[in-house]
Parts: structure tokens; C-alpha cells; sequence
């Protein structure tokens, strides 16, 4: 086995209108138990919770002394409202990037001619412009194809661009089939890629948010995962088990496979990322050293 896997979780600010943001942290308390290399936290692309990411990752960073990572979207942003954004960063001890495009807005008023940004890359490329020693940026990237490229090869194309641009490692979109990411490992590599691609698992716990979230993500659900589902969508419960077992066994198999990292999308539900390590302590622990 290669070198030691770095296991990191992913969480979003909360969405409550009374903003009770004290819920996260409570959320975080259980996840830093865990021990985790990093955690990121999200940016909202609508704006109601991207103040948050801030306040959030700087806690993270400074009061838990866990390594944090801010997501920054881009697309609906000027390169001021970026800058500023980074600066506030910056001022708050956070080193770490997660830089996106982000979703286009879906209100009739966007107008695509009007955008300063048009790519991550763009993204990279003005932050390591203006702020050259400050960031590590790295990227998103996809194991089954992200929906707005034509095929596979235009979108690995892209993504050399990106790291090239300056992203240091890269987080895939969720995927249930192992085999897109070894896939996307092995033509990211051939086509000279080389920064570590880390594997982004959601454990799903119930069959609503399952097809809710593959839908918006354009990731396909496995014969066997979908079989389960059919048996037990009535049964919480099961479902739940059913979750957490089927992303323990894809861990499991990454981690034979040398995966770089593992990143758990926690759905701010620290019960659950606790659940696969209660599964598999020796493999996250021990086994998965050099
Ligand atoms: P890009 O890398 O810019 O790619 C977008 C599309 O453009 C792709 O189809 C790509 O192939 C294509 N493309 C890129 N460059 C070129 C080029 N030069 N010519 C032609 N086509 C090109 N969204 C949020 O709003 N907030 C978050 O916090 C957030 N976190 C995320 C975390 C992870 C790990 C992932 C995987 C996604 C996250 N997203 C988040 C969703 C993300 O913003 C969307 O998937 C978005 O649609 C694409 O962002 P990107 O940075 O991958 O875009």
C-alpha cells in the first residue's frame, strides 16, 4: 500500500433563517474526534449562508486547530466581491482554497455576457495572481463527466487547464461506483495530472435525498444500490444501515486501491461519519499507513 490516505469531511453553513449557527459547531465538536486532516466547509452559491463560510472555517482553523478549507464559488461574483472575499481569508489565518465556477443562477434576470468569470480557472488564475504566496487552491472534478462538458476527454481537458492554473489537489463529485474514479485517476494521469485526487463519498441514509442529490449531481446509482433501495425505502432504519455500510465498503476498497484521501460529504451529521469509522478503525487507523 502507498502512502497513508488523508481522510477529510466536508460541511455547510446552516440554512436556518434565524441562522443558529452554534448548530455547526456542535456538528464540528464531533467530527474533530474524529481526528480529521481537514475540513471543508461550503459557500453558498445563492448568497444567503456565503458570509458564514468565513466565520465557520476560521473556527475551524483557529479555535479547533484543524486544518480548514473555504469552497469559493465564483460565478456570480465580480473580481472585487472575489478579492475582498479573499482578503477576509486571508485576515482570518485560513490557507485553503476550494476555488469553484459554481452552478449558473437560475433566474431569468442572469445574463452570461456580463460574467467576469467563466471557468474555476479563472478563478485560480486571479487569486494566485493577486495573492501569490498566500493560498493552496485546489479543485473539484468529476468521475462520471460534469453535466455542462460535451464528453469525458473535454472535461479532462479542462481540468489539466485548472491544475495548471493552480489547483494542488483536486475533490471529486460523489459517485457509488468505484470504477468511475478509477477511471478518471487513470486518464487524469495519463494526460499528465498528477496532483492527488481525493475520492468525495456521501454516505446516504435515506432514498429520497439519495435520488434527489444523484439527479443534481449527474451521478448514476449501481443496479445493486438501487435493488436495496426498492427493499427498504419504507424502513429508515435499514435504509440508514444500508448508507453507511455501502460507503464503508467503497472506503474499503479505495483504500486497497491506494486512494490519496477520502472525503466525506457529512451532511452536518457527524453520527454518521462516526458510524463508518466504529465499521472500519483498523483500516482508517492503522492499515492505511506507508
Ligand atoms: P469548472 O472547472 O469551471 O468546470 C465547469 C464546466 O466547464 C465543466 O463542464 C468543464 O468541463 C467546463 N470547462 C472548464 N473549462 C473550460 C474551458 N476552458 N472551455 C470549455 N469548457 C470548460 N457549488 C457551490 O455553489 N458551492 C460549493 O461550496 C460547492 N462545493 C463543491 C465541492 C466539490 C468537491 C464539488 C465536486 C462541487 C462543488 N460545488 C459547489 C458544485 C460546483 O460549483 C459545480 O459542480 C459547478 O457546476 C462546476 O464547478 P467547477 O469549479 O467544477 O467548474
Amino acid at each position: 500500500m502507498k502512502n497513508k490516505a488523508t481522510i477529510s469531511f466536508e460541511v455547510f453553513p446552516p440554512k436556518n433563517k434565524e441562522g443558529d449557527i452554534s448548530s455547526i459547531y456542535r456538528t464540528i465538536d464531533e467530527l474533530a474526534k474524529l481526528n480529521p486532516d481537514f475540513i471543508s466547509v461550503t459557500y453558498g452559491a445563492g448568497g444567503s449562508t456565503k458570509g458564514k463560510t468565513v466565520e465557520i472555517a476560521s473556527k475551524i482553523k483557529n479555535d479547533y486547530h484543524i486544518e480548514s478549507v473555504a469552497h469559493l464559488t465564483c460565478i456570480s461574483s465580480t473580481k472585487e466581491e472575489v478579492l475582498a472575499m479573499c482578503q477576509q481569508l486571508k485576515d482570518n489565518n485560513i490557507e485553503n482554497i476550494l476555488s469553484l465556477r459554481g452552478d449558473y443562477p437560475r433566474d431569468d434576470s442572469f445574463d452570461k455576457e456580463k460574467l467576469e468569470f467563466h471557468y474555476a480557472k479563472d478563478l485560480n488564475t486571479l487569486i494566485t495572481n493577486e495573492f501569490p504566496h498566500d493560498f493552496c487552491l485546489s479543485g473539484a472534478c468529476y468521475p462520471e463527466v460534469h453535466t455542462d462538458a460535451a464528453c469525458f476527454e473535454d472535461d479532462l481537458k479542462a481540468l489539466k487547464e485548472k491544475v495548471e492554473a493552480g489547483a494542488e489537489y483536486l475533490i471529486t463529485q460523489i459517485f457509488f461506483d468505484n470504477n468511475y474514479y478509477y477511471r478518471l485517476v487513470k486518464e487524469a494521469r495519463k494526460r499528465g495530472i498528477t496532483v492527488p485526487i481525493l475520492a468525495g463519498i456521501m454516505p446516504i441514509t435515506n432514498s429520497k435525498s439519495l435520488l434527489h442529490t444523484a439527479k443534481m449531481c449527474g451521478c448514476s446509482i449501481p443496479y445493486q444500490l438501487s435493488t436495496m433501495i426498492e427493499s427498504y425505502y419504507n424502513y429508515p432504519s435499514a435504509m440508514k444501515e444500508i448508507g453507511i455500510n455501502y460507503a464503508t465498503h467503497q472506503i474499503i476498497d479505495l483504500i486497497t486501491n491506494g486512494v490519496d484521501g477520502i472525503h466525506i460529504y457529512t451532511m452536518n451529521r457527524p453520527e454518521i461519519a462516526q458510524a463508518i469509522f466504529r465499521n472500519i478503525p483498523t483500516v482508517l487507523k492503522e492499515l492505511n499507513h506507508e
